[in-house]
């Protein structure tokens, strides 16, 4: 039933509530047109001609408004209006009527039970509430009483509702576990999805992050455009720490990480490689961007006057490696990881503060 459903991601997604009641709904309303189904071919062979009626147009309602949701793919104010009004009609008919000699109206009791697993907390308590009222009317006003078609006990008048009120009580405290649960669950899951991308000092991608995107990277449509990896490293930096502590070691590192990061695009890639290196690769850059890129992030760097404690304004500078790819060249990351960092060595070779770049063979 559930083709369309990325089963990989199902139980993921299952903590998002509209893509939850999408789900749900499809399965009740294929429980509901069965049910319906057999209700009709029952009421025929038991000649409630009525009754079969009203539970065929049911079944067709039903069945369309499964078709409306599965091809929106999402479960639709309109489409949850429309199953929802055809319940209330059904339930208050088997009410009215008493359905089948007075049982019919024992299946009202599963609208608190399951309403609002479909329809959600607010608009599940909206739906019970409408019909609880149109129960009490019925049951239990003397205008409600003379519509009645079917005799119902003088007991059943006065305790159904209550019976119906228990079941309300059940399904609102569940769907309301359910829906706290559920939203702890998902902020917890941003929570730890946000820390498990991020390098807890810098602020900026972690590796692990970059690594996730690899994949991507040794796409044919990536390797359809040129490329540059944009390997950074700051220079002497154990000096730094050795000098003024590890502490400000750490607040410099963060420091040329928002810098370096300032002079990519939305869209580049960018992490803390490791210690005091970071890497940008940046999909659909021609030689001359990546290298103005990459001088941009050299005096941004070297700009920096980053204060410390004494007072002493303290700068530093990087040495930046780059690598390029061509359009339609067939590369592997691991190559252009490994040719970038023989870059970054042949810019410290070269005395430091500078660039130094070569396109991948
Ligand atoms: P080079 O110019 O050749 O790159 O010299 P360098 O001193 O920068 O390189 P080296 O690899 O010798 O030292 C890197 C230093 O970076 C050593 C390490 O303690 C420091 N480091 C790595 N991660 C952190 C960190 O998270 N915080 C601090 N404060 N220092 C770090
Ligand atoms: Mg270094
Ligand atoms: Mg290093």
């Amino acid at each position: 039933m559930l083709k369309s459903v990325d089963k990989k991601n199902l139980f993921k997604r299952l903590v998002e509530d509209d893509y939850r009641y999408y789900v749900q709904m499809q399965y009740i309303l294929v429980l509901v047109i069965l049910t319906s189904a057999v209700m009709s071919i029952m009421n025929y062979f038991t000649d409630q001609r009525e009754m079969m009626m009203v539970t065929f147009v049911f079944f067709v309602i039903c069945l369309l408004d499964l078709w409306i949701i599965r091809r929106a793919k999402r479960a639709s104010a309109f489409a949850f209006f429309m199953i929802e009004t055809s319940i209330l009609a059904l339930f208050t008919y088997f009410l009215i009527s008493g359905g089948a000699e007075g049982f019919s109206v024992i299946w009202i009791c599963l609208l608190p039970a399951c309403g609002m697993l479909f329809s959600g907390l607010k608009r599940g308590v909206i739906l019970c509430a409408i019909m609880f009222g149109i129960t009490v009317f019925l049951l239990w006003t003397s205008g409600g009483q003379a519509l009645l078609r079917y005799e119902y006990s003088p007991h059943f008048h006065m305790r159904f509702p209550f019976l119906y009120l228990f079941f309300f009580a059940i399904g609102y405290i569940f769907e309301k576990i359910r829906a706290e649960t559920n939203y702890e669950l998902h902020t917890l899951r941003a929570k730890y999805e946000r820390i498990s991308v991020t390098d807890t000092l810098t602020r900026v991608h972690n590796r692990y992050w970059f690594n996730e995107q690899r994949t991507k990277m040794i796409s044919e449509e990536m390797q359809a455009e040129p490329s540059a990896a944009i390997l950074v490293d700051i220079d002497h930096f154990k000096r730094i720490n050795d000098v003024y502590g590890h502490a400000f070691g750490d607040v410099v590192l963060a420091q040329v990480a928002l810098a370096i990061e300032a002079c990519l695009r939305k869209n580049d890639w960018f992490c803390r490689w490791g210690g005091e290196e970071f890497l940008a690769f940046i999909p659909g850059c021609s030689r001359e961007t990546a290298v103005h890129i990459g001088e941009r992030m050299r005096s941004a760097v070297n700009n920096l006057r980053i204060l410390h404690e004494s007072g002493e304004e303290v700068t530093v500078t990087v040495s930046i490696g780059i690598a390029f790819t061509e359009a339609g060249q067939v590369w592997s990351d691991t190559e252009l990881f490994s040719y970038v960092d023989r870059m970054l060595y042949d810019a410290k070779k070269c005395g430091r503060n500078c660039i130094r770049s070569g396109m991948l063979k």
